[in-house]
């Protein structure tokens, strides 16, 4: 029963557009009423109704240990008592730039801010501003939050693109580019050409992207991509806000082996509060004020108590066999899963994943880019969602982000989740 949900989501719906304070939360896909959360402890997830599902969303990566570790709860009651905001330098910024800078060697140096929206926007305008250059290079299905210049959609080529969401000027978006994921074609035609040639200022990209499902780039891609931004002094800027720390401690990056002028973290790296942060090469971050003419700042950037919880996660992370254990998990979860789609007749699914993200894609044997990951069986997918919400199971809502693993999933959860998801395949 979600009576009260319902009641209170009505009212939400006058209070807020969607009844949300971010679109995906709303559920318009699966036509349910969404979730109001009272609790989360572990691997699950309370409603005011009381009803309990096991979460695989994650707070969307954020949370790699799980909701409410023990141990980081006792830290921060004691965090807490020394006051939650200073605008002032903390130790817990010399703290966790420590631990970050040490297992990402490509960042020397870093600044940190409360959104991967913000590490993206700001690292953008550090790279325009050591380019002297206004081109950037964005790809099609990749996320980066949602500053203006970086919301856009492609059209038939990388010169036609448009806004994807009202409310953005053209002007700001005429000078960022589109290119279709892992073409490597596309790359160097864009390159070459006379218009953009040695005008790029920055390519960004995920390097591994979860924001169309979790579709890894192929390795020559990155390869090539790191060769030609460097031939023309091009910065590369890796959004690792969520590979950052979920594929391994050194990310994406140390996954790809190929190194990021400048990276942009947030999700794990705030332990499930809002930090994020973005660095790379000193030349390039002494650009920033007040050493250099690039201004970014914040009034809550560093948060004492939200860094104070990434150092947490972080000291955790850094345990020698923490990802080993947590990949294994999670292909202990999926092969099962990937087995009974094999074995069903006249169905086609696939499971992507690297490391403890990945995306059962529907209707689809594999996917390399946006327009493979559009062609997905969407309403397959919705119907997916609901049959296991129903069994009190909370998906990530949507055909095209990844679920994520978290330390805190117990073995008997995860053999309810897997037969459950066993059980759907077999009913198609
Ligand atoms: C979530 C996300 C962002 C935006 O981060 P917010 O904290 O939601 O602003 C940027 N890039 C990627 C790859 C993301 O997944």
């Amino acid at each position: 029963m979600r009576l009260k949900t319902k009641s209170i989501y009505k009212e939400l719906c006058d209070l807020m557009p969607g009844g949300v304070s971010s679109p995906v939360r709303a559920l318009y896909g699966a036509k349910r009423t969404p979730l109001i959360v009272q609790s989360a402890y572990r691997d699950v997830i309370e409603d005011i109704d009381q009803n309990k599902y096991i979460d695989f969303c994650s707070s969307w990566g954020a949370l790699i240990l799980g909701h409410s570790e023990p141990k980081l709860m006792n830290e921060l009651a004691h965090d807490l008592k020394r006051g939650t905001s200073y605008g002032i330098t903390s130790i817990y910024e010399h703290k966790l730039a420590k631990k970050i800078t040490s297992f990402m060697p490509s960042i020397e140096m870093l600044r940190f801010c409360s959104s991967g929206t913000e590490a993206t926007m700001f690292a953008l305008r550090l790279a325009r501003g050591v380019t002297n250059r206004d081109y950037i290079v964005k790809f099609v299905g990749n996320y980066h939050g949602g500053a203006d210049f970086l919301l856009t959609q492609a059209g038939s080529g990388f010169a036609t693109y448009k806004a994807a969401s009202k409310g953005i000027p053209k002007a700001s978006i005429d000078y960022t580019l589109n290119l279709p994921y892992n073409d490597l074609n596309a790359l160097e035609k864009l390159f070459e050409d006379p218009q953009y040639k040695n005008k790029i200022a920055a390519v960004i990209i995920e390097p591994i992207a979860a924001n169309m499902g979790v579709t890894p780039a192929k390795k020559e891609y990155m390869h090539r991509l790191r060769e030609i931004t460097k031939e023309q002094n091009t910065l590369l800027i890796y959004d690792e806000v969520v590979t950052g720390f979920r594929v391994g401690l050194g990310g994406a990056q140390e996954y790809f082996n190929i190194e990021a002028d400048l990276t942009c973290l947030g999700k794990v790296v705030g332990g499930g509060f809002p930090v994020a942060a973005y660095g790379g090469k000193k030349e390039y971050m002494e650009m920033l004020s007040p050493l250099g003419p690039v201004y970014q700042g914040g009034t809550l950037s560093g948060n004492p108590l939200a860094l104070a919880a990434g150092h947490f996660v972080m000291k955790e992370l850094e345990h020698p066999d923490f990802y080993q254990k947590l990949n294994q998990k999670t292909v202990n979860f999926i092969e099962p899963i990937r087995k009974a789609i094999g074995m069903k007749k006249n169905f086609k699914a696939c499971i992507q994943s690297v490391g403890s993200m990945f995306t059962l894609f529907f209707g689809r044997d594999r996917v390399t880019d946006m327009a493979e990951s559009e062609s997905s069986d969407k309403k397959m997918f919705w119907k997916f969602f609901n049959f296991l919400l129903d069994k009190g199971i909370y998906w990530p809502p949507s055909p095209h982000e990844a679920a994520f693993m978290m330390r805190a999933h117990s073995q008997d959860h995860l053999e309810k989740v897997q037969n459950a998801i066993i059980e759907f395949i077999e009913m198609q």
